[in-house]
């Protein structure tokens, strides 16, 4: 499909008569940090120390959801409950203590070109992550300077239910000041693609990690990339269709 086609079914599915991009509400890890590698293994390492066989690569397939989602899935597969408020502390300490010990994670490749055409464009970046991880989350203002500013960063720490839940996104777009035919979700997560498409924003898969692309279109993005570079060499095509295609 073409995007053309691609941004008349997202007008005729949400009703909206036309797309302007005011706001890019971006996600974090796999998206502008290389960081999924390092969160599988810890999650894995944890699984492993408290009894719960797990695989390495399924932390790809939760990646976006908050800690306490992700351990109450694991205890309901092994233990047949969900995991109490108690654990959820305790455990995510010690799995953001596993991330932290692992070498820092480096930035993705093309997320800084996709990040200064959106500022050049006019869009807001908005950073939306499902991430509590201190770490990292203090490294975007310096990793991506004039890009993206301290006061526009959803964490983990804003919301109360996290993705695949659209309120991070709708949160996103409160702060940004904009409605969903104005958003544009930048995901490289399943349930990260579902809270986007859920929110009413235009989203935006990018396949960085061993998701197929598949699984994003299932989830409901409108358009799928092979990889952020790709997402960065195409973004300004796209939003040249956006500005010309209107809904009758
Ligand atoms: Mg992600």
């Amino acid at each position: 499909m073409n995007n053309h086609d691609i941004i008349l079914r997202y007008l005729s599915a949400t009703g909206a008569k036309k797309f302007v991009p005011r706001a890019a509400l971006i996600d974090m890890d796999g998206t502008l940090y290389d960081s999924m590698p390092n969160h599988a293994t810890a999650w894995h390492t944890l699984a492993t120390e408290i009894g719960i066989p797990t695989t390495r690569e399924e932390f790809f397939l939760y990646e976006g959801a908050t800690g306490a989602y992700t351990l109450c899935r694991l205890f309901n597969r092994a233990f047949g409950r969900d995991a109490t408020p108690d654990e959820i502390k305790r455990l995510y300490k010690r799995k953001t203590e596993l991330f932290a010990a692992q070498p820092a994670v480096g930035l993705m490749p093309g997320a800084m070109r996709l990040l200064e055409f959106f500022k050049q464009a006019g869009t807001e970046r908005i950073v939306v992550t499902g991430s509590g991880q201190d770490t990292v989350i203090s490294r975007l203002t310096t990793d991506f300077p004039g890009l993206i500013y301290a006061d526009k960063i959803i964490t983990a720490r804003d919301v109360t239910k996290g993705k695949p839940d659209p309120e991070p996104y709708l949160m996103g777009m409160k702060l940004a000041g904009v409605s969903p035919a104005e958003a544009i979700v930048i995901e490289n997560a399943p349930l990260g693609v579902m809270a986007g498409h859920r929110s009413g924003a235009f989203t935006v898969g990018v396949t960085t990690g061993p998701i197929p692309r598949a699984e994003m279109e299932k989830a409901g993005a409108d358009i799928v990339y092979d990889s952020m570079e790709q997402c960065a060499a195409e973004m300004p095509a796209l939003f040249s269709e956006m500005s010309s295609v209107t809904l009758k």
